[in-house]
Parts: C-alpha cells; structure tokens; sequence
C-alpha cells in the first residue's frame, strides 16, 4: 500500500525541510563530520542522535544492536556504508505487512486524538485525496463536544467537495454516526469518514463514546474495513507515545497519522509508535494545504531523516 501515489515535488521538500534540523544538527554531523570511521564514537553520537530525534530508548538500542549486528556481518568500516544499512533497519522498523483499506468493501475510518493535532485538518486532506482517487468518501461530524467542531469540518468538506451530516452541539455522537451510514448507503458512498471528540482527559467517557459508534458501525456496516486512526502532532514528540497508549487503552487503534512535521526536527516518533506499540503511520501531514497529507512511505521518511 505504501507509496502507492506518485509524490507531489514539494511534498518530501516539506518533510526534507522539517527534518532539516535532524539531519543537519545532528545525524548530519555524524555523516558528513568528516570522520568517515565506524568507531565507538559513532556509535555513541548516533545514539545521542537517535534518542534526540524521539526514536525512544528502548527502540534506540534496538536499532544500535542491529547495525552492529550487520556491520560486524557485511565487514562495514566507513560511515558512509553504515549510513545505508541504517536507513535498511529504519525502514523495517516502520513498514508494516497490513494493508490499509478493502477496495472490496465498505471502509469506515474513526479519527481520534486530543485536540489540536489536526484531526479536523487531516480529515479535510484524506476526503480530498481519496476522492482524486475515486473513491466517494463521506464524513461524520461526531465531535459533537466542542461547538465549532463541525463547522469546521463542514468548511473541509466544501473545500474537499465531499458531503457531511452533523447534528447540533452535545448531541449524541453514535446518533450522528447512524445518520451517516444511512446517507452513505443512499448515496451509495465508499468510504465514510468519521471525526470523534478529543476527551482524553475523561477516558471513561471516551471509550463508552468510542464503544457506542463501533457498535453502531459493527451493526449497520457488518462487513465493514474499519480503520481507527490516532492523529499525533510531531511536534509534541514522547508526549506523543503517552497519547497513543492512553488512547490505545481506550479504543483499538490501528495506525497512526502524524501531523505537523513540517513543523520538527523529531520524526523518530514513527519508529517507537511502530516499534513500542505495533502501530503503523499510515500518512504524515507537512503542512496546512489541502494536498499537505500522503500516504506513509517508510524508506523514503528514513532516507529523509538521514
Ligand atoms: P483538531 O483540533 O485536532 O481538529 O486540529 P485542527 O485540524 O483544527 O488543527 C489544529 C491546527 O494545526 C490548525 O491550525 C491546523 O492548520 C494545524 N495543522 C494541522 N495539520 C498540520 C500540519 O501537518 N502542518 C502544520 N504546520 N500545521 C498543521
């Protein structure tokens, strides 16, 4: 599924730009400082580097004991070579063997994630790629907790040309849920998009929200693909992890989108999402644009990183 769409020129300039910092400060000085040598040294700056970078400890040093592994197996001596084969165990440590969506079925995407990573943004992007693709995507407002949540989206669904339902503030976000799957069946839709209230902070509340659509959609779409997405902003780096455990706990995630890398030097985020709790990135946001999402591409965001 990865890389599947041919890349906009600007996009991997965008995350080249973010990274910049990542690159240039630090994994940058480690390549092309002008010590060519695999010494302890190395090691010990790229560790530095890599933890900087958000990667995480723990999947650190996973991936300091692999190269070591295959620097030792391939007889590696220069930078330069090592540099190649790190971008080899990053991109495995982010691909994933799952495909995402079922051309052959109906497919329901819940978005989720605290407010202000860009839920609302992201779910504008994805209605609008999905429909240059043909699909006929649909979108749920059920944020129906924070008043402004749905004319937002509404604004989104205008720019992306797609149709939303919505229902007033503090209206019962399954209920919403329910109407749209009765348009998308009518409209014969293929691809329903739905936004959720970013109440982390009252988690119990939350999982009875989440549960109550998903019985909604497991009844009314049985055959379904469902997809629950985690919207994290990058630049909120480990706090990120904390977001997608807590959430983890509360619905069952089955990817991440990553916002706002335009925006920092820490893509390492997407190694310990995938790594620490099993969650692919499925797309990656670089800007505020309608076309500022892709999909994920996991060698090409190492080579970017590197
Ligand atoms: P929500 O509260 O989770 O729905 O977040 P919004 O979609 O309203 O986004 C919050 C802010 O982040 C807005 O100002 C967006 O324009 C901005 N934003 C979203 N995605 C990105 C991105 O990939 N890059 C940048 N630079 N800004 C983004």
């Amino acid at each position: 599924m990865e890389n599947k769409k041919e890349k906009k020129p600007g996009f991997f300039a965008k995350l080249k730009q973010g990274l910049e910092k990542t690159r240039g400060g630090l994994l940058g000085f480690i390549f092309g400082g002008g010590d060519e040598r695999v010494n302890a040294e190395f090691y010990e700056e790229l560790e530095d580097a890599l933890i900087i970078a958000d990667v995480g400890y723990d999947t650190t040093e996973q991936i300091l004991d692999k190269l070591k592994a295959r620097i030792k197996e391939e007889k590696i001596s220069e930078r330069t070579a090592a540099k190649e084969v790190l971008v080899d165990i990053m991109t495995e440590f982010m691909t994933t063997d799952i495909p995402f969506l079922d051309d052959e079925k109906d497919n329901v995407i819940l978005i989720v994630g605290v407010n202000g990573v860009g839920k609302t943004t992201s779910i504008g992007k994805l209605a609008a790629m999905y429909k240059a693709e043909g699909k006929k995507p649909m979108l749920a407002a059920a944020d129906t907790f924070r008043a402004a949540a749905a004319e937002q989206l509404t604004v989104w669904a205008d720019r992306a040309e797609v149709p939303i339902v919505k229902h007033g503030e503090g209206a019962d976000p399954a209920a919403v849920v329910f109407d749209a799957i009765v348009s998308y069946k009518a409209r014969k839709n293929d691809l329903l998009i739905c936004d959720t209230a970013g109440r982390l902070h009252n988690k119990k509340n939350l999982m009875n929200e989440l549960a109550k659509m998903r019985r909604v959609i497991d009844r009314e779409l049985p055959d379904a693909h469902v997809e629950v997405l985690l919207v994290l902003d990058a630049t909120t780096g480990q706090n990120a992890i904390a977001q997608a455990k807590a959430f983890g706990e509360s619905c069952g995630l089955t990817g991440i989108i990553l916002t706002k890398l335009d925006g920092t030097a820490k893509g390492g985020v997407c190694i310990a999402v995938k790594n620490e709790l099993g969650l692919p990135v499925r797309f990656v946001g670089v800007g505020e644009g309608i076309d500022d999402l892709q999909p994920f591409d996991a060698r090409a965001f190492a080579e970017a990183m590197l």
